[in-house]
């Protein structure tokens, strides 16, 4: 039996940054990811980075994770294509406007740099777009966008440099225990990794992991579809959202000045299945172009899909578990990318220490699942 200080089950975001930190800390770290390294929902989601929530938590956590998104280049020396473009959330309707103004008023006394700005202001930051019935948005510049992969493989290569290591396609099948810890890991090729410290970071498959412990998480896939243009001229910067029903969100993204974009499907699409669908090739740059028209002669390169993985009020499950010893970082509800880096850096300070710098009860594994994040 091979023996570590953690064993990590997922190479997605959250595994590789919960790893990495680990390993700062002083863990010997093994991470067994079943494929390859983004090959779950890290490596399909669209790079946006906002720090606009509307609970404490997710805010103090979305603004760590802005700071180490910022200092990255200088910590790990790897260019992870960081650009504080912004996110504009567009208000059509007085009830929105309302709950943007709502957030707002909590972000700033948190010190997000973060405004409701009028339609002439919106201008200003986005020239093209069709502002008929917009009210106003909430415009946060220091959110921003990077790039999926070169997060991933930098947390990777850094926990290979601080001597842990990285076992692709290798599945974790079983999760061994006695005395209500946890104790060992086996893989599908009937090793077996013991450890004192396992974290769950399967992200959609977080669920069947949880089992393979005796640990029942509320959290559930989802399938989420999205696209990519061609290149075309810079237009503007931020992450352009549109929470009307049959709206979307997209970003151009700033070293290709492609257009990436995708919607929330309704009624919701429930399950593991990442298949691309014919409606959203057809819908989705309708809705792009409502907003944007001056997209008209963009062309579409590709479409694919992936998971949010959601939980019952729409904020992660972070921490500890009623197995000692087996931890989780799952349930990103679609945040994980933006969430990734800071909830990583504070599982870790929980494992070293108990006393993580920002205390992670609104995202505990018992929680109650009754309020929540609704910008979503
Ligand atoms: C279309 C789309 C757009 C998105 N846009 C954004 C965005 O702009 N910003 C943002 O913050 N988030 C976004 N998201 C959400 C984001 O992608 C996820 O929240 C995040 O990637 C979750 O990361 P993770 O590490 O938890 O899971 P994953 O990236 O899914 O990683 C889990 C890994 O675990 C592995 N695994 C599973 N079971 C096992 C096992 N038994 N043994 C070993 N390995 C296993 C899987 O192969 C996988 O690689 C988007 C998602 C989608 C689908």
């Amino acid at each position: 039996m091979k023996t570590a200080d953690a064993i990590i089950i997922g190479g997605g975001i959250l595994g590789t940054a919960a790893g990495y930190y680990l390993a700062r800390e002083g863990f010997e770290v093994i991470l067994l990811e079943k494929e390859y390294l983004c090959a779950g929902s890290t490596g399909r989601c669209i790079g946006g980075v906002r720090q606009q929530f509307v609970t404490s938590t997710t805010i103090k956590v979305a603004m760590e994770s802005v700071r180490l998104f910022s200092t990255m280049k200088d910590e790990m020396g790897v260019d992870v294509e960081w650009y504080q473009g912004g996110y504009l959330f567009l208000a059509h309707s007085e009830e929105r406007k309302k709950e943007y103004l709502t957030a707002i008023a909590l972000q700033k006394r948190m010190g997000l740099d973060v405004d409701f700005i009028s339609a002439s202001e919106i201008r200003e930051i986005v020239p093209c777009l069709n502002l008929d019935g917009v009210l106003g948005a909430a415009y946060c510049p220091s959110d921003g966008q990077v790039n999926p992969f070169l997060v991933t493989k930098a947390y990777a290569d850094g926990i290979k440099s601080l001597g842990g290591k990285i076992l692709l396609g290798t599945e974790a099948i079983q999760i061994r225990g006695s005395d209500s810890r946890v104790t060992s890991v086996v893989t599908h090729t009937d090793e077996e990794y013991s450890a004192p410290i396992v974290v769950n970071a399967a992200g959609p498959s977080a669920k069947e992991v949880g089992r393979m412990a005796g640990v029942e998480l509320l959290c559930e896939p989802e399938r989420h579809e999205a696209l990519v243009t061609e290149r075309s001229e810079p237009l503007f910067d931020p992450m352009i959202v549109d929470y009307r029903a049959d709206g979307c969100y997209f970003i151009q993204h700033k070293p290709t000045n492609q257009f990436i974009g995708c919607y929330t499907p309704y009624p919701r699409i429930g399950g593991p299945r990442v298949d691309s669908s014919i409606e959203f090739i057809k819908e989705m740059p309708r809705r792009m172009l409502r907003l944007l028209p001056c997209l008209k002669e963009v062309k579409i390169i590709r479409q694919w899909a992936g998971s949010y993985t959601m939980t019952p009020d729409g904020s992660p499950i972070v921490g500890s578990t009623s197995l000692d010893g087996f931890l989780v970082a799952v349930g990103m509800s679609g945040h994980g990318l933006m969430l990734g880096p800071a909830l990583g850096k504070l599982l870790a300070e929980l494992v070293a220490s108990d006393r993580p710098s920002i205390p992670l009860d609104e995202f505990a594994y018992g929680r109650e699942f009754r309020t929540g994040e609704v910008l979503k």
